[in-house]
């Protein structure tokens, strides 16, 4: 019993206490501050490799960033990211950060459903199917619900049955080998569900954008509710999102 004091006194708390504001540690990047400072736009639009930057005004879509870091490298007085993680929405258009904007990424309340709000408010159960991905955001999904994270104390798990779920979560650009067990799979669970994307290449497809081997048809045929953007995206960011949608 002592030992296991002494363990307990020794570690500390090993989870985050609040996760809707902590320092995030050592490089990361996550919203962007664009400044009014007058530069070269073709030149900088050039340098994305994910044709992210957007010109007149200037514009960084963050569902289309691979958070590569080169345009504030090379621009540093135009482009900054700074740490906030709280970077996920439920409407597409509120990823893309113009210049001299500074505010939070914000959710657009008249969109989320009411029943995503008055059932999945204290539980939620998502399933995850990795549609193409590279297995990163997938470590990072896996993360969010480690000992530091610890994103099941809000009662959001992931589960093995789509029949079990309350709804999906998509990573990876799909792949045309993997749209019909998305399908399939998105079909197994019972009403109401939600879509939910992580990641650039779930969002945009990222650098497989143009790929013959992408089938994306999925994304027309359901609506999303709840973009998480990040190249792979960040256990933080991957919580707050999950909270916000589910008014918490
Ligand atoms: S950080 Fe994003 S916007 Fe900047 S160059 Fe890389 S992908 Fe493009």
């Amino acid at each position: 019993m002592l030992n296991h004091l002494k363990i307990l006194w020794h570690q500390g708390k090993q989870f985050i206490p609040d996760v809707r504001s902590v320092e995030v540690p050592g490089i990361f990047r996550g919203r962007p501050i664009i400044s009014k400072v007058t530069v070269d736009g073709a030149a900088l639009a050039a340098i994305c490799p994910t044709k992210a930057i957007g010109l007149s005004p200037v514009s960084i879509d963050f569902g289309r960033c691979t958070f590569c870091g080169e345009c504030s490298l090379k621009f540093p007085e135009k482009i900054q990211f700074t740490k906030d993680y709280r970077i996920a929405s439920n409407v597409r258009e509120r990823l893309i950060v113009k210049e001299g904007e500074e505010g939070r990424i914000s959710f657009d309340e008249e969109e989320i459903r009411k029943e995503i709000k008055s059932l999945f408010g204290r539980s939620l159960k998502l399933r995850q199917v990795s549609a193409g991905g590279d297995n990163s955001c997938e470590l990072e999904l896996n993360a969010a619900n480690n000992v530091q994270f610890d994103m099941s104390r809000f009662g959001i798990d992931f589960v093995a049955s789509p029949r079990h779920a309350d709804g999906v979560v998509i990573t990876g650009p799909i792949t045309k080998n993997m749209a019909k067990a998305l399908e399939i799979c998105y079909e197994a669970i019972p009403e109401p569900k939600i879509v939910v994307l992580v990641g650039t290449d779930a969002i945009s497809g990222g650098i497989f954008e143009d790929s013959d081997q992408l089938d994306r048809s999925f994304l027309k045929n359901h609506k999303v509710d709840l973009y998480i953007p990040g190249n792979p995206a960040h256990p933080l960011t991957i919580i707050n999102g999950l909270l916000d949608l589910t008014g918490r």
